[in-house]
């Protein structure tokens, strides 16, 4: 048969091993505070069942009021550690577990009886169980099937622990039953938490999984994709056919004379610029699409377009408001513009290769054509890109906002005339 006191000790050192692995965790891993605070509710959890297992060597106070109560602020802390991972407030119903039990044991006709003790501790862990899983539940745009096995093990615990208190409820069971059955709730109820604790673990890979993902794939100076991000984004929509018939439009970006700017601002401000360019390009490429540092100062963009029209117009939003961000040098103002060049595919046919290369020869063509434009390579230039030598002339120059503003004054002259 079951001892309580043996229960009650396995959990101590249960407890108190699962503290010092969370806080070993949070001390490799700071960023993620609810290691620290999942450490706190085991120590407290661990030192609340030691006093409850020392009971007849300590005070009676100790043992019964301070121990349950200490116990039960483990499940609080566990609580606000959930909260804590997605970076949400804390909510102060974390406390209701202790303040349940602290506000109903002083109550003569729980206090004296060791069954009601038992059924007001239940309900008071039933609530927190259901706290754990309303904490747990997945935050928004995430998918994280862990999170809902989490939930369902956390209201599992919950319903055991309100079934032990609705049937001592019931059945009145005299002191020593009492103690039987709740060496095998307590059984229980720990082997929920401890699948739990493995839930929880397999949480915590899968978000670190993620996190080391999402650096591998973003630019630290500019905080925007990189290549491979780029690489995964092309790989994702390429050769697929969308019912649609729509295109992929690759968008080359190069800033003009960067080398000059570096070599007149200093290093430091080219960073600046660098990332003032990432912040506006980020800003105009739809989310459909990709945005990115293919590295030094190019950038490239893949967008979702029906037409050539609007892959131009975001080119151009992107070059016509980069001219004209103020980029600060000290007092002086950086004239920093860009080149860009694009090629356009239909999604089902395209090619990394074929699509970066043309719209790289359009790149080029802007370059010559005296910088700070868009040059596109069509569907058909784009096509035949790789299997000819680049021509400096191809390509179709898109008007550029100075120049139709140019265009309409001369008409308005010419009006005038
Ligand atoms: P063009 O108009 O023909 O493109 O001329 P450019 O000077 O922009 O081209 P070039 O390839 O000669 O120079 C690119 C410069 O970009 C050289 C390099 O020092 C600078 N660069 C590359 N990566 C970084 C970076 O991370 N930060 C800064 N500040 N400069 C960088
Ligand atoms: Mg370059
Ligand atoms: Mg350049």
């Amino acid at each position: 048969m079951l001892n309580i006191t043996t229960g009650l000790t396995i959990w101590c050192s249960e407890a108190f091993t699962l503290a010092t692995v969370l806080f070993f965790a949070w001390r490799h891993d700071r960023q993620t505070p609810a290691y620290l605070m999942w450490a706190m509710g085991f120590t407290v959890s661990g030192v609340g069942f030691a006093l409850v297992a020392a009971r007849g060597f300590i005070p009676d106070f100790l043992s019964i009021e301070v121990g349950n109560g200490i116990a039960l602020l483990g499940e609080s802390a566990w609580i606000a550690g959930f909260y804590w991972l997605d970076n949400r407030r804390l909510d102060w119903r974390a406390l209701f577990p202790p303040l349940i039990w602290f506000a109903g044991v002083e109550l003569p006709w729980i206090h004296e009886s060791y069954v009601n003790r038992v059924i007001l501790y239940d309900l008071a862990g039933a609530v927190g169980a259901t706290l754990l899983a309303s904490a747990v539940r997945p935050a928004e745009g995430r998918r994280e099937g862990v999170r809902g096995q989490l939930g369902f093990v956390f209201m599992a615990l919950a319903c055991l622990c309100f079934a032990s208190a609705m049937s001592m409820t019931l059945l009145r069971p005299s002191l020593e039953e009492a103690l039987t059955y709740r060496s095998y709730s307590a059984l229980g109820s720990a082997l929920l938490i401890t699948t739990t604790i493995a839930l929880s673990g397999r949480l915590m890979m899968e978000r670190s999984e993620r996190r080391w993902r999402a650096i591998s794939i973003t630019d630290t100076l500019t905080g925007v994709l990189n290549r491979r991000g780029l690489q995964d984004y092309f790989e994702l929509v390429a050769g697929k056919t969308t019912k649609d018939a729509q295109k992929i439009a690759t968008l080359l970006f190069d800033l003009d004379h960067f080398k000059a700017i570096n070599d007149r601002y200093g290093h430091q401000t080219g960073d600046i610029v660098l990332a003032e360019f990432a912040r506006i390009g980020r800003q105009f490429v739809p989310r459909s699409g990709a945005f990115g540092r293919m590295g030094g100062e190019e950038f490239t963009a893949f967008v979702l377009v029906d037409d050539q029209a609007e892959a131009e117009a975001i080119a151009e939003t992107i070059r016509s408001n980069f001219c004209r961000v103020p980029l600060l040098a000290g007092r002086s103002l950086v004239p920093a513009t860009v080149s860009v060049g694009l090629a356009i595919m239909p999604c089902d046919t395209a090619n990394w290769d074929r699509l970066v290369s043309a719209a790289d020869r359009a790149l080029y063509a802007a370059k010559r054509a005296g910088r700070n434009c868009t040059i596109v390579f069509s569907e058909a230039e784009a096509a035949t890109a790789a299997d000819t030598p680049p021509d400096p002339n191809g390509g179709e120059l898109v008007p550029t906002l100075d120049d139709q503003i140019h265009a309409l004054r001369r008409l308005g002259t010419l009006s005038r005339m």
